[in-house]
């Protein structure tokens, strides 16, 4: 069986490690290509978008790839809808492997807000020590509310880098523990985190340390997912890959 997997998240890299033990299974790994040092496997991979869904469609058929796992991040909207059309419309079976958005525990003092848009506006307009934790791709919203002091943890640099006049990068890659997290937010008297709800356990370490700092956290809901098919535990998914095609 050929498995194209959709990836760049820690849970597309683990369901690849849990394959590897599964007989005539032959994963191959597909990655956006964005940041620039990426973690490959031992394994067959790709980079590279595919050329929308149609470009897709073709390279399903082209590698004669039989299903289709969708282990994308949960703001990756737009793989995902393309993957749904184009498993549809070649008659793929498709999953999609994502992992649930975090929910307020006591103590949380969250803002939950729909757009990063809407995360710019909600830190008002008084000067604020901002942790954000968006990633890059959206870091230009805030250009709107360029009075506050931004610390932004990135992988790699946005380019290009936002107007904004006080802003510190900050390069790393997770996972990040709570303990790391708590320092780093008291090293740096952070007032506000800004995040997407992204779910999974390898960034929760901020969304633990806000609450344990009494630190308000904005925080962005995921769009919604159009996948049918939905898992979200590693079982479920070989589980799934064990049943026959519908
Ligand atoms: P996106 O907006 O949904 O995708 C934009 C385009 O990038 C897609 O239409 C596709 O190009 C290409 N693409 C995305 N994921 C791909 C993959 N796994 N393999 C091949 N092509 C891919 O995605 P994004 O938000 O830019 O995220 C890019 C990648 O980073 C995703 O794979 C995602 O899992 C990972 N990631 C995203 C976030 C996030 O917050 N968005 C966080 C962590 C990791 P074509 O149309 O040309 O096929």
């Amino acid at each position: 069986m050929r498995i194209l997997l959709l990836g760049g998240t820690t849970e597309a890299m683990a369901l690849l490690a849990a394959l590897a033990s599964v007989p005539h299974v032959t994963p191959i790994l597909s990655l956006a290509g964005r940041t620039r040092a990426p973690d490959l496997p031992p394994t067959a991979y790709r980079l590279g978008g595919f050329g929308g869904v149609d470009g897709l469609r073709a390279y399903l058929r082209a590698e004669a790839i039989d299903r289709v796992i969708d282990a994308t991040h949960p703001f990756a909207e737009q793989m995902t809808r393309n993957a749904v059309a184009a498993c549809e419309g070649a008659g793929i079976p498709l999953a999609r492997f994502t992992r649930p958005p975090w929910s307020a525990q006591p103590g949380d003092i969250w803002q939950r807000v729909a757009t990063m848009p809407d995360a710019a506006r909600a830190l008002g307009t008084t000067p604020r020590r901002v942790f954000l934790t968006i990633g890059r791709l959206q870091v230009a919203a805030f250009e709107a509310a360029p009075q506050h002091a931004y610390l932004l943890r990135i992988i790699d640099p946005p380019d290009p880098l936002p107007a904004l006049p006080h802003l510190r990068l900050l390069p790393a890659r997770g996972p990040f523990t709570e303990a790391a997290d708590r320092d780093l937010m008291q090293r740096e008297r952070i007032e506000v985190l800004v995040s997407k709800n992204s779910g999974g356990a390898a960034t929760y370490g901020k969304i633990a340390a806000a609450r344990s700092l009494g630190v308000p956290v904005i925080m962005v809901a995921a769009p919604p997912d159009p996948s049918l098919r939905q898992f979200h535990d590693l079982a479920s998914v070989l589980d799934w890959l064990h049943r026959p095609a519908p």
